[in-house]
């Protein structure tokens, strides 16, 4: 079998991937983790949201010797962590997010070392151009981060294409590739983190919404869950698409909108491309078991919510930035209607909307696994006759610069928010890393003032970050 694309040394052992589970929760993608339903009594850190960010931030804490507890109103990476594309790439991105990159992939590797499988490998990324705009920005993004981005991110002219995919040549302006930038496994990844830290300590409670903070002369004495109460001084809320809406519960405004991006995957197919790529609105990951997952970078849908009614001026660049309204399209669906059943306030005593939307999702557009096979298969004819086995549907949540949140709340002593905005396997371990060291040692690395909350409101001029 011909396998075109560049270093396919790392796919060093083909696996099974678990099926999606049918459970009361909806289809889940993930690994199952058992979580207890006991609530402890206390703990030096509680983590609200077992997502690869939460789950990441309690392995390192309880590494460090502290006693996490991780609650999570559904089960353990039972939203977007399991859902993604699963790439970890420098690509396109800003300087400040390469950094980020660069040193999760470190971690990545090192995490992989330590625990076992995590799916983790470095298959390389490849960005095929489709017009001579395309492939000048290319080469324009790596002039201005040429001195920060892995030294083999290379530009390749068009008679270089042949090289990695022989059959984008003649069909492409030129390319961009990262051949060490690696991908994630999102069924197994988060999963096979949380059973790590079980066995440092971390205790994962599920079906365990937070309903919010214990808050005594603006301090942080503990959570209200749906299960009780745990006595704690730090919190951190890692609960990503959920961050405006539990923020704004304690007055904290955070821009942040979400869209929802459906993918599919698909079996091996003869003479197909090895690592990941995209050209034009397609992109592919090989997965661990030699399967694909596909999808669509253009075409994301917006779904029209009161908060996106209420945010849209100022997510206009965001939008611009990702291809106007080709790359994200509004919808009035249901998710929309879903958001008006969404209460925006409650009491420590009542059901919050946390129990009632226990693993959101938006549709599953199936139109968009089947388009990326379409164009695909034009350069790899033997993708014609595979069907798609599985299709899924997933948030993306961004804030208003399209910049992560690691941060300390001002106001708060002891609250702290982490949110990856867009790209948590890309970025979620140095940021994880970071948030820990912040809470273990109260002193702050300097890449943090970055991605402080506070950016929102003491009059930083905010642009949206590539
Ligand atoms: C289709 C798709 C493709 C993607 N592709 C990529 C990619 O290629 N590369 C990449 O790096 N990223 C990608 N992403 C983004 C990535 O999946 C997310 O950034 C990442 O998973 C976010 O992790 P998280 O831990 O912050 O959030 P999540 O995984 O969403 O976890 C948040 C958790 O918090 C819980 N929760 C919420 N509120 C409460 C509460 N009050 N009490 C208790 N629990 C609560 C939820 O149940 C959930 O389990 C993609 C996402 C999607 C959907």
């Amino acid at each position: 079998m011909k396998k075109t694309m560049i270093s396919d040394t790392a796919l060093n052992s083909i696996q099974l991937l678990p099926q999606p589970r049918h459970t009361a929760l909806g289809v889940l993608r993930s690994v199952e983790v058992k979580g207890t339903h006991v609530l402890p009594q206390s703990a030096d850190v509680v983590i609200i949201g077992a997502g690869i960010c939460g789950v990441l931030s309690a392995y390192y804490l309880a590494k460090q010797g502290k006693k996490v507890v991780v609650c999570d109103k559904g089960e353990i990476a039972c939203e977007s962590s399991s859902k993604a594309f699963g790439w970890v790439s420098q690509l396109l991105t800003s300087e400040h997010k390469v950094k980020l990159t660069r040193r999760s992939k470190c971690l990545w590797r090192a995490l992989q070392q330590e625990i076992g499988e995590l799916g983790y490998r470095e298959q390389g990324i490849t960005y095929f151009a489709e017009s001579a705009e395309e492939f000048q920005s290319y080469q324009d993004w790596l002039t201005s981060v040429q001195s920060h981005v892995d030294p083999d991110i290379k530009i390749l002219q068009a008679h270089e294409v042949s090289r990695i995919a022989t059959e984008f040549s003649g069909q492409c302006y030129g390319a961009i590739t990262a051949p060490t930038d690696g991908c994630i496994e999102p069924v197994l990844t988060t999963a096979a983190i949380a059973e790590a830290a079980k066995k440092r300590g971390v205790i994962f409670v599920t079906q365990c919404a937070v309903r919010g903070l214990d808050l005594q002369a603006k301090k942080v004495h503990g959570v209200f869950t749906e299960k009780g109460y745990i006595q704690t001084s730090q919190v951190i809320s890692a609960v990503n698409t959920w961050t405006r809406i539990f923020c704004a519960h304690h007055h904290i405004d955070v821009p942040q909108l979400y869209v929802i991006m459906s993918m599919g995957r698909v079996e091996d197919f003869k003479d197909s491309p090895m690592g990941c790529g995209g050209k034009g609105a397609f992109a592919w990951r090989k997965q661990i078991d030699g399967g694909y997952s596909l999808g669509l970078i253009t075409g994301m849908s917006a779904p029209i919510t009161r908060d996106a009614m209420k945010l849209y001026k100022k997510f206009l660049p965001i939008q611009k930035m990702l291809g106007g309204s080709k790359g994200v399209k509004v919808n009035f669906g249901q998710n929309t209607l879903n958001d008006w059943k969404i209460k925006r306030t409650w009491n420590h005593h009542q059901s919050s909307p946390f129990e009632t939307h226990r693993s959101f999702t938006g549709a599953v557009d199936l139109t968009a696994a089947e388009t990326s096979k379409q164009l695909m298969s034009q350069f790899f004819p033997h993708l014609k006759t595979k069907s798609i086995t599985e299709s899924w549907s997933g948030t993306v949540a961004f804030t208003q610069d399209n910049a992560p949140i690691a941060s300390a709340v001002n106001d708060i002593e002891g609250f702290y928010v982490l949110m990856a905005s867009g790209y948590g396997f890309s970025w979620g371990p140095a940021l994880a890393e970071m948030l820990s060291d912040l809470l273990l040692k109260q002193s702050e690395h300097p890449d943090l003032h970055t991605f402080r909350l506070s950016r929102f409101s003491d009059g930083t001029t905010l642009e949206p970050q590539l």
